[in-house]
């Protein structure tokens, strides 16, 4: 018995065993707990927060693959402008709408902002955005390459250096599902946006429709122990307002990510962030996103979403 990571309630109902890691940077088999509250599915055994940085390999964020060569070059470059691009301009354009945004001076933090292609983008859209990354190699690209501002740490770092009420906007894409405590997370991300202000990410969720046709499959699983808790619509919902956020929207992820991440389940060594050297198996990915993609802008549209876009906002009293 375990507790749900995102409506406290005890886990007990086994709903997924031996699930290997998609990498193999882990050897063991895993399982996902299904939380009889909130229907959200929790990683156990759960990680101490010691053993976690030794599930990550070396080349996780995404731009540290395809660095080395013409070929890899290229195929990156493509893989940035038909693929990736497209799903950051989304998530971005979605959070800035839903903040309502109408000038570039907001104060916006990027939380796991890996190299910070995020950050990139929003600072040609004319915003000076801050990212926060534990990837000390990923901050250094970040910086370097991509000339952004971005910080070694965590949330908590955040909360150290700028304080209460001082972002207007706090984005985590992709990261809730890979910690041990998404509610603390919360809490100090409403504690860092000024009232009024939005806590925005995207992750993906546990009973959408693709999840549940992909079950133990599908990456959200497969990229275990890396993923701890897979929230369901209502556990993510719950745990953002047990903080005293109110959510204001859950909307669906870009089509082009969910059949990414469709490819990926079937051919679990096809993503850019694996291992340097980009090649047969990543075109065959991308051959496989496309032949995904019609069915799955279908179900994302029209069925229960697998990756969604939340944002939340601090009340004013
Ligand atoms: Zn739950």
């Amino acid at each position: 018995m375990i507790t749900c990571l995102y409506c406290g309630n005890n886990a007990t109902t086994i709903y997924y065993s031996g699930i290997r890691d998609r990498l193999g940077v882990s050897r063991d088999d895993w399982s996902f707990v299904r939380c009889s509250e909130c229907g959200s599915l929790n990683l156990t055994p759960r990680p101490s927060p010691e053993q976690l940085p030794s599930f990550y390999p070396a080349t996780y964020s995404l731009a540290k693959a395809g660095q080395k060569g013409i070929t890899n070059k290229y195929l990156a470059r493509l893989g940035h402008i038909f693929v990736y691009d497209r799903v950051y301009y989304r998530q971005l354009r979605w959070v800035l709408r839903t903040v309502n945004c109408r000038t570039s001076t907001i104060r916006i933090l990027d939380v796991g902002c890996g190299v910070g292609h995020q950050l990139r983008i929003l600072k040609t859209w004319g915003f000076d955005p801050i990212g926060v990354d534990t990837d000390e190699e990923a901050v250094r690209y970040a910086n370097d390459a991509l000339k952004v501002t971005a910080y070694v740490g965590d949330i908590t770092t955040c909360a150290d250096i700028f304080g209460s009420n001082h972002f207007d906007v706090i984005t985590a894409f992709h990261v809730v599902e890979h910690l041990l405590d998404p509610v603390s997370f919360f809490k100090i991300c409403r504690e860092l946006v000024r009232p009024g202000g939005v806590v925005a990410g995207a992750l993906p969720v546990c009973d959408g429709t693709v999840a549940r046709t992909l079950g133990r499959y599908w990456v959200a699983l497969t990229e275990a122990p890396r993923h701890i808790g897979i929230p369901s619509h209502r556990g993510l919902i719950q745990a953002l307002e047990a903080t005293g956020l109110t959510v204001q929207e859950i909307a669906r992820e870009s089509v082009v990510n969910v059949a990414g991440s469709v490819a990926i389940s079937i051919s679990p060594r096809g993503s850019t962030s694996v291992g340097s050297k980009l090649g047969l198996r990543h075109i065959f990915s991308g051959i496989l996103m496309l032949t995904a993609l019609p069915l799955v802008a279908f179900t994302e549209i029209f069925g229960k979403p697998s990756i969604v876009l939340f944002a939340a906002t601090k009340s004013y009293v």
